[in-house]
C-alpha cells in the first residue's frame, strides 16, 4: 500500500481531475468519466500513463 496521491487529469478543454490515495478508485471514477463523457473505453493500461503522483 501506498500514500502516494494519485492524480489524473483529463484534457484541459474538458477540465476533469480526479485525485485519491487509492489507485483503484482514481482508474475506475476516470473510466466512468471516460465512458460518459467522452464515450471512450479507457483500458487501464491508457489510464495509468496519465496518471501522476501528486
Ligand atoms: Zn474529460
Amino acid at each position: 500500500m501506498s500514500n502516494d496521491l494519485k492524480r489524473i487529469e483529463c484534457d484541459p478543454k474538458c477540465g476533469f481531475v480526479v485525485q485519491s490515495h487509492d489507485e483503484k478508485e482514481v482508474l475506475d471514477i476516470a473510466r466512468k468519466h471516460a465512458k460518459e463523457k467522452h464515450d471512450m473505453n479507457a483500458t487501464d493500461q491508457q489510464l495509468k500513463g496519465m496518471m501522476k503522483s501528486a
